[in-house]
């Protein structure tokens, strides 16, 4: 008879290969952090978090709660239907015709999540026929989306775009639509793709182009308006955008943008949008707000940019590796192996600064790294202060075990 493999000794096993072992000397995540310089509950100590994507510092801003609740007071908590079929409120509108004028599409429209909007998404567009291209350290809700797509998925090197189009060359006229996804700003790695050369590929090979601007919005141009301000290229030469409310528009809701027949299309046929519930009304309003202050406090984004460009330089100066990132809102610090990555953020954790490892998930696992969310709320000291730590501090030893723990 077969053994039974319950679900818990599955889970048990799986967790194991996954590194479990990492956590057995202190976990470094799930830190009860209300905000970003909060009592922290579990030590009642102070500290700093270069862990939270609030780029501009908008997230516990007076207008924003204020619209918040008000929203609240006026219209409760719950969107309470899929919006074909329940209807919407007039805050869905707002938010989407916002979101469209500042981006510079015809058309938005909004989804529960930034990870459903690009999983729901890809899959939708293409048919059996279509491929999609996608960058090899392209953010798990594109690869998920691919998963779920009954097209074909080429991968291309890292923002190798000479593979990209060497790949087109070979395959394009095997297939009826193609769609290039590339992101605006990597989230792990905190560089971009040279967009008006992607524009070219994508023009000359008749291929749709996605780009998912998760962190670029209010990050990256002159006046946050994403990839293409920052690389000078017409939002209407992009066939899709995708963003999340999550990160600069300090909320929590994903969205889609272009061509308004292509987001009409979508209102009526989009799984991940027909079969799920709207936005909260207090989310919405949220956003909205935010995406407001963006455009008036202007200081936010100047600020951030110092910030990043300080943290940057800071870092390079020191001797740390901040890989390829362009000095924007995320930049990772690169350290030899997990052990090592593990105690620099340990280290942080006792000197007052929050920032927990990112190994074994989200990235290569031979390039374990601190990643830091820079924002405009963070000061020069606080930059300077998680520098210094890291210049100063000792590299441990590589520990060849606990590297034997984790699956091959
Ligand atoms: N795309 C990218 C590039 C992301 O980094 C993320 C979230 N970290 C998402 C999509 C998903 O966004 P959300 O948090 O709204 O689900």
């Amino acid at each position: 008879m077969t053994k039974i493999n319950s679900l818990e000794d599955h889970a048990t096993r799986r967790f194991r290969l996954a590194g479990k072992a990492y956590l057995e000397s202190g976990d470094p995540f799930f830190a009860p952090i209300d905000s970003l310089r909060k009592e922290a509950a579990a030590n009642g100590r102070r500290f700093v978090s270069f862990a939270n994507y609030d780029y501009l510092g908008l997230s516990s801003h007076p207008a924003v709660k204020s619209a918040a609740s008000g929203a609240l007071e006026t219209f409760g908590v719950g969107a309470l239907a899929s919006r074909l079929v329940g209807g919407q409120r007039s805050l869905h509108h707002i938010l989407e015709d916002d979101l469209a004028k500042f981006i510079g599409t015809q058309s938005a429209l909004t989804l529960v999540s930034g990870y459903l909007a690009n999983v729901t998404t890809i899959s939708h567009l293409l048919g059996s026929r279509d491929a999609l291209f996608i960058d090899e350290l392209s953010h798990n809700s594109i690869v998920s989306g691919a998963k779920s797509a009954v097209a074909e998925t080429i991968i291309f090197r890292h923002n190798d775009f000479d593979h990209l189009d060497f790949l087109l060359r070979e395959r394009r006229e095997s297939y009826r639509n193609v769609m290039i996804v590339a992101e605006g700003l990597y989230s792990m790695d905190g560089d971009i793709a040279d967009l008006p050369r992607l524009v070219e590929i994508k023009e000359s090979h008749n291929a749709w182009l996605m780009i998912d601007e998760a962190h670029s919005i209010g990050v990256l141009g002159a006046e946050g308006r994403g990839l293409c301000e920052y690389c000078g290229v017409d939002p209407q030469r992009i066939d899709l955008m995708v963003g999340t409310l999550s990160k600069t528009l300090a909320s929590c809701g994903g969205f889609i943008a272009g061509k308004a027949a292509v987001i009409e299309w979508m209102r009526y046929t989009l799984p991940g949008f027909v079969y799920s519930v709207g936005l909260s009304p207090v989310i919405s309003a949220a956003a909205a707000a935010a995406l407001q202050l963006m455009q008036t406090e202007t200081w936010r984004l100047e600020r951030l940019r110092k910030n990043a460009e300080l943290f940057v330089d800071l870092a390079r100066e020191s001797g740390l590796d901040t890989g390829p990132a362009i000095g924007r809102g995320v930049v990772p610090i690169l350290f030899a192996d997990s052990l090592d990555t593990l105690d620099a953020s340990r280290h942080l954790m006792e000197n007052g600064y929050y920032v927990p490892p990112i190994i074994q998930i989200g990235v290569p696992k031979d390039q374990p790294r601190l990643r830091f969310f820079i924002s405009a709320s963070h000061t020069e000291e606080e930059i300077r202060g998680v520098i210094d730590l890291l210049a100063r501090r000792e590299p441990v030893s590589t520990a060849p075990a606990l590297g034997a723990a984790v699956a091959p």
